[in-house]
């Protein structure tokens, strides 16, 4: 950064105005204001990412007539890369900058634009000027029709609800925007002021999504021993059928199904995406890896870490759920055993590390092909397992002292709010090591950096616990292939497992299963399970318009499905890791 353009930033004053004239449409119009300008170009740039989703978006290519004016002219605004823009700025102080931003993208990461709501994920929103991130600015909404709120963390300007101001654009991108008639009520927890914001209607109980919500706010902030917020706002977008979350230093977006809050298992999911997203305040938006943070939206920021900042919010998210106790200890066990279930059916455990996996999210984790399964696996899945096994690690050698949540509130402590900075994994490992009181370069070199199996039994025995296999005994044989079947009823291979039968004699993804020894398949796994391991059969496919027949030799199903079971006889020892850990 040059010093005339730091001195520039530190002159400038930036405003939006955000308004949707064609809200049904799907679009919103932004005028970016500049005033205070002293260099004689000025560029501004559009983040290709959002973070917390480790993926390249390219979130300029919905922005269309962009243009630049001064002094009531029009000013030359060439675009010199796919997300910047070029202002020619020599002579004048103050710029007004219009564009319109198509948002008809589903997504709690992308922005979405019509009749009912806008809601703007603040990456694919605001453009901003090059090396002026520090610069605070100030958002004025023109709502819609007859929208009538606005939910934000952001802190409004003279008690206007529409009119918001950012620190700096680090916060602005990091504080998503809901607009129109959501419904709003609000609790206090641990000193800070929550609001719930929900869009899209739902069968909730309002007050016991307050008082629920408050139990998990206080577990968390237990584990921390601070919540670093004043405000915080959860935005949740209800629908027919949604999911999945996004983390913000302030605020987090919600997927909901609107009619899940009613039955037991879609009530605890909710909770546990609550109890996840939440725990994202402090575990990877404060402590976080060291590259996440500045960060870089012009590229992509890679970390060997998410198997912590996101592998252990999955793992506490039901930890946490557990600590509240209100839910049997047995829900919990189904989320870990489907934990395993995934992660030991899954043949890309024996190919891609967890550091692997974290590394290359942007190219492998967001962008999924019909081989992934045997070829990655995923730092959530595989990153909770390991957070477990280091919980139990903790407990059971510092005899019931420590666990991992001191690991966790002793790196917050020494790295977010002391050193001001993020970790690095020799940091992490050290953290963990001073917990567990031993070393833990043979847990690093086996889980994190290796691809040997998981122990289970010897992490979960600490604690009197072991797997059982539920299909143990079973001598089924299975093809190894994923179909579905298209509205003309045709069977297409969408996946082949590896090592499987279908991978060995040359099923492909996208053929379709026509026949099994001359049978018509409408269900391949019906035909199937007639059979034994060994037996031969052929299967007709038409591959590319033609039939061919492969002679194929079935082989057993390899499938696990774990339970979690009490040894015999556990130990008082064991007893009181089982207590420490699951919080009986
Ligand atoms: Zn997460």
């Amino acid at each position: 950064m040059s010093t005339t353009i730091s001195k520039a930033a530190n002159n400038a004053q930036i405003s939006y105005n955000v308004s949707f004239p064609e809200a049904q449409a799907h679009y919103a119009d932004i005028e970016m204001h500049i005033t205070g300008l002293q260099q004689n170009t000025l560029e501004l740039k559009m983040p290709v990412w959002t973070p917390g989703s480790y993926l390249i978006r390219e979130f300029a290519k919905n922005i269309e007539s962009f243009s630049a004016e001064a002094n009531g002219k029009a000013i030359a605004s060439p675009k010199i890369n796919k997300n910047t823009w070029q202002i020619v700025t020599k002579g004048v102080s103050a710029v007004t900058v219009k564009y319109r931003v198509y948002a008809f993208e589903l997504s709690v990461r992308t922005s979405f634009v019509d009749a009912s709501h806008a809601f703007l994920s603040t990456t694919g929103i605001f453009v901003y000027p090059a090396n002026m991130l520090h610069s605070p600015a100030i958002i004025h909404i023109a709502p819609y029709k007859n929208w009538d709120k606005v939910s934000t963390s952001l802190e409004m300007v003279n008690n206007d609800p529409f009119t918001r101001h950012s620190p700096n654009f680090d916060i602005l991108f990091d504080s998503p925007i809901e607009v129109g008639n959501q419904d709003v009520f609000s609790f206090d927890a641990s000193g800070v002021h929550y609001e719930i914001c929900m869009y899209g209607g739902g069968n909730y109980d309002k007050e016991k999504l307050k008082a629920d919500l408050h139990k998990i706010v206080e577990q968390e902030v237990a584990v921390f021993g601070e919540n670093p917020n004043k405000h915080y706002v959860f935005i949740v977008h209800n629908r027919q059928r949604n999911g999945g979350g996004l983390e913000h230093l302030s605020s987090t977006v919600l997927g909901a199904s609107r009619d899940s809050y009613a039955n037991d298992k879609g009530y605890q999911g909710f909770l546990s995406l609550v109890a996840h997203e939440h725990f994202h305040l402090w575990n990877v938006k404060r402590l976080r890896p060291i590259v996440l943070g500045p960060f870089d939206y012009d590229n992509e920021n890679y970390t060997t870490n998410l198997w912590i900042a996101e592998g252990f919010t999955e793992y506490y998210q039901g930890i946490i759920v557990r600590r509240t106790q209100l839910f049997p200890v047995e829900n919990y066990f189904e989320a870990i055993e489907s934990e395993f279930n995934t992660l030991e059916n899954l043949p890309g455990r024996e190919v891609q590390t967890v550091a692997e996996s974290s590394f290359d999210a942007w190219i492998k984790a967001y962008r999924p092909n019909e081989n992934s399964n045997n070829t990655t696996i995923s730092y959530y899945n595989k990153g909770a397992i390991i957070g477990m096994m280091l919980d139990l690690e903790i407990i059971n050698n510092s005899k019931g002292k420590y666990k991992l949540d001191d690991a966790m509130k002793y790196m917050y402590n020494q790295y977010y709010k002391t050193l001001k900075r993020g970790y690095t994994d020799a940091e992490f490992k050290a953290a963990f090591e001073k917990f567990a009181g031993k070393k833990l370069d043979d847990f690093y070199a086996k889980y994190i950096n290796g691809l040997t199996p998981v122990d289970y039994n010897k992490y979960l025995g600490y604690a009197g616990y072991k797997i059982v296999d539920e299909l143990a005994g079973k001598n089924d044989a299975a093809l190894g292939v994923a179909t579905t079947t298209t509205a003309g009823k045709k069977v297409i291979v969408t996946a082949v497992q590896r090592g499987t039968a279908a991978y060995i004699d040359g099923i492909n993804v996208n053929d379709e299963l026509t026949a099994i020894d001359g049978t018509p398949v409408t269900d391949a796994a019906a035909i199937i399970s007639g059979k034994k391991p060994g037996d031969k059969i052929t299967v007709t496919v038409t591959r590319d318009g033609q039939a061919i027949d492969l002679p194929v030799t079935l082989l057993k199903n390899t499938r696990v499905k774990y339970n979690i079971v009490s040894v015999d006889n556990p130990t008082e020892q064991q007893l009181a890791v089982r207590k420490k850990w699951l919080s009986l």
